[in-house]
């Protein structure tokens, strides 16, 4: 099981990491919110859980989590927080949190919710399977496969396409998409956008007769399914 921890605190994350790998977890450590991103979306392999702290240089935990589920990530999400006012704690439920801790807590105490939360996701069934037309993605295997046949995308080429899947009819604007995806403000150049979606499209798109992604000049890109073309008698 792989536990990313999102904590700026030296101390704290260093023991967290240490504590969880004695634990049996192979755990990475990030200190700041855009390096915790980074890794929970560009990763090889899908983080199981998140510990996440809410006062973050760069983005806060609450950004954080709201990125990675725009961008598809269904991963199980604890919160830190030294603030136990109870907005706090339904603002993290309501973004999609599955648990929270107020700091300062046990060790033990973190241990036993990591636990419960993971036997939870491996129980519940969601929505793991993301469907447009005849394209399908899979959050959870982390396959592609259009008509049937398996689509070879990298981790950035995924998240672009599971995002846009998630949002499918919603024009999403390049600098949206370089927030999600790339957690970094492209404020003039959106050539990385462009060439990112490119070739996505000569993957997902080009060798199919109905193209699923538009782009709308000056406004950004949209996946849909084809209109159905209306039969005239
Ligand atoms: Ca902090």
């Amino acid at each position: 099981m792989k536990i990313l921890i999102i904590e700026d605190e030296l101390k704290t994350g260093n023991y967290l990491k240490q504590g969880l790998s004695e634990a049996g977890f192979t755990v990475d450590l990030a200190r700041t919110g855009p390096d915790g991103l980074h890794l929970a979306l560009t990763g090889e392999e899908p983080y199981d859980l998140i510990v996440l702290d809410v006062m973050l240089p760069g983005i806060n935990g609450w950004k954080v989590l709201e990125m990675l589920r725009l961008a598809g990530q269904q991963v199980s999400v604890i919160f830190l927080t030294a603030n136990d006012q109870i907005d706090d704690r339904v603002k993290g439920l309501e973004l999609g949190a599955d648990d929270y801790l107020i700091k300062p807590f046990a060790f033990s105490e973190l241990l036993a919710r990591i636990r419960s939360s993971l036997r939870r996701t491996n129980q519940v069934s969601e929505v793991t399977l993301l469907r447009v037309a005849d394209l399908e993605l899979d959050l959870l295997s982390r396959q592609v496969t259009r008509q049937g046949q398996r689509i070879k995308l990298t981790a950035k080429e995924f998240s672009l396409l599971a995002l846009f899947m998630r949002r499918q009819g919603e024009v999403l604007s390049s600098a949206l998409i370089a927030s999600l995806i790339w957690d970094m403000n492209f404020d003039s150049d959106t050539n990385v956008i462009a060439v990112a979606i490119r070739r996505l499209r000569s993957k997902v798109d080009d060798p199919y007769a109905n193209k699923l992604i538009r782009t709308l000049r000056g406004m950004g890109y949209v996946l849909e399914a084809p209109e159905r073309e209306l039969q005239s008698s």
